[in-house]
């Protein structure tokens, strides 16, 4: 009976390596500044799967105006639902109930809202379940700090990939990118705007440190009431 037993534990292991030789999920983390077609490359991603016959899972931070549902949405127009990430979801466990062995990728979008605990069921999805999962987000917020999620996904994704787009005063590659209220460059506060009428340019880092301010004034004039 013990050399059985000592069987059926190398057996185990065995099992354990070869599931995990096999296993080509990765977690991916595809980060740029504002306008750096983030929306639009997951709604082709999620399209090109598509276009296969496979199985899509996306999913959002971010509510449409109707309750309770997650949309994506491209500065070109392009949007289609998602499934709304709720704050303290388990996302292993949902995406596990979800799967039922046939879901092809998770698609996320807005990434940088994710809490770092949910980064990390997104790992067990990909480790556990084998299932690739393709984030897209924001790296810092408009103070140039790591967003929680953002900050999760580097440290544990097996593939970055940065997101291009030009500075809006110089043409330069942003890195980051400012918050203008009522036409001013907003030095502190939310990490999240609460009020609604903020807009976001995408700058490099030396003109988040110097906004040329006559240009923010030309690309926002405002309206004397
Ligand atoms: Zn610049």
């Amino acid at each position: 009976m013990a050399s059985l037993q000592i069987g059926e534990k190398e057996n185990t292991c065995l099992q354990h390596i070869v599931r995990h030789s096999k296993s080509m999920a990765q977690l991916f983390f595809e980060y740029g500044a504002m306008s750096s077609g983030k929306s639009i490359e997951i709604l082709k991603v999620a399209h090109n799967y598509e276009s296969q016959g496979r199985k899509v899972l996306l999913m959002t931070p971010i509510t449409d105006t109707r309750a309770g549902v997650g949309i994506v949405a491209s500065r070109i127009g392009l949007s289609r639902e998602a499934v709304k990430v709720q704050p303290e979801q388990d996302l292993y466990q949902f995406i596990k109930s979800m799967n039922n062995d046939n879901l092809a990728v998770v698609l996320i979008d807005e990434a940088q809202f994710l809490a770092a605990e949910q980064v990390d069921q997104l790992a067990y999805v990909v480790d556990d379940l084998n299932i690739p999962v393709m984030t897209f987000g924001l790296k810092q917020d408009a103070f140039n700090h790591l967003f929680e999620g953002s900050k999760r996904l580097i440290e544990l994704a097996d593939k970055l990939e940065e997101m291009k787009t030009i500075c809006s005063f110089c043409g330069k590659k942003a890195t980051t990118q400012l918050r203008i209220v009522d036409g001013k460059p907003q030095r502190e506060g939310a990490q999240v705007f609460i009020g609604g009428d903020e807009a976001y340019i995408p700058t490099c880092r030396y003109h988040w440190f110097h906004p040329d301010q006559d240009k923010v004034t030309e690309m926002f004039p405002q309206t004397q009431e």
